[in-house]
């Protein structure tokens, strides 16, 4: 009897189940109000975070515990973290570049410390004025104040500039591997990495991740990612499949210091939203509802641009249905 050759076998179905799911970080309130120029009034803010969360988003940034004469855009931190505490299911997080900062972060009740650490020697001096060495035992100290009095509150690293710097142009891997460790050393929880200057490429992001992961392991931290030059979703995904399941993202793309005229900073949680969502990846946040969230930021700062692919061409119809097939 003649024999067919046999068919291969089908792909595996993707189910959602099977797939991993990740967790969303909006960073909007912190690294979008940051770096407008313009105040948002507290009552916006807190009308635009109730709108976030409304959206199933289980993780935002709220602030930055800095000097009011520094940035005004933060004068009411301590207000906007309580505000966010008291709404369920989620986990608030506050940045804090120095001791004073964390003192009244965990006075006011954050869930998470964020700690900005710069890869490259050149933008820590010109950023916080202090080398990588002293930020590393700054993030020791913030530590040691979080073990005596909030043990329960996780510090996070976001190393910025780790995939290059416009001041000093390319950040060697080596020193962001080191630097990982060092801060691991002083006690953090996480160590995320931030494109801050939106310099990455895909292969840049799987091999560093890759690279960062082989040497402290489950305390790799977020993929922060920026679109400033348009490989925003594309670095995400390549840091999805390296195994990053935290991503930072800014509703409507607003702040990240975009050098380049034009073009946003932060990757749009919007469109990072819809890419994993088409996938089947589980975000657990509506897109319909986040994009509604664009409204009160907008009543907000009416004279800020916003971006977003998917809010200006629209929830295709059959969304829902295509990512449950
Ligand atoms: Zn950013």
């Amino acid at each position: 009897m003649h024999a067919h050759p046999k068919a291969p076998a089908p792909p595996a179905a993707l189910s959602v189940h099977a797939v991993p799911s990740v967790l969303i970080s909006e960073v909007g309130p912190r690294d979008g109000l940051q770096s407008v120029q313009a105040v948002m009034p507290t009552a916006h803010k807190l009308a635009w975070i109730d709108a976030l969360h409304a959206s199933g988003l289980r993780e935002i940034e709220v602030g930055s515990f800095v000097p009011a004469r520094t940035l005004p855009q933060m004068a009411d931190v301590a207000e906007v973290v309580r505000h966010a505490t008291a709404l369920p299911g989620w986990t608030v997080m506050a940045l804090v570049p120095n001791l004073r900062g964390a003192v009244a972060a965990l006075e006011a009740g954050v869930h998470k410390l964020t700690v900005p650490v710069s890869a490259s020697e050149a933008h820590s001096l010109a950023n916080v004025r202090r080398s990588r060495a002293e930020m590393v035992a700054v993030v020791r100290e913030i530590v040691a104040l979080r073990d005596a009095t909030a043990p329960g509150v996780p510090v996070e690293i976001g190393m910025s500039t780790a995939f290059g710097c416009t001041l000093q142009g390319a950040v060697a891997e080596d020193e962001v591997v080191w630097l990982a460790e060092q801060l691991v050393a002083a006690g953090a929880d996480e160590i995320g990495l931030s494109d801050t200057t939106g310099m990455a490429n895909p292969l840049q992001v799987r091999r560093l991740f890759q690279r960062v992961r082989a040497a402290i392991g489950d305390k790799t931290g977020s993929a922060h990612l920026h679109n400033t030059r348009g490989l925003g979703l594309a670095n995400c995904l390549a840091a999805y499949d390296v195994g990053v399941r935290t991503f930072d993202a800014s509703l409507g793309g607003l702040g990240g210091c975009p050098y380049a005229p034009g073009a946003s900073g932060n990757v749009v949680t919007e469109d990072l939203v819809f890419m994993f969502e088409a996938m089947g990846v589980d975000t657990g946040v509506d897109l319909e509802h986040l994009i509604a969230a664009r409204a009160p930021l907008r009543a907000g700062l009416p004279d800020e641009p916003l971006y977003g692919m998917v809010p200006d061409a629209g929830v295709p119809a059959g969304f829902r249905d295509l990512r449950r097939l």
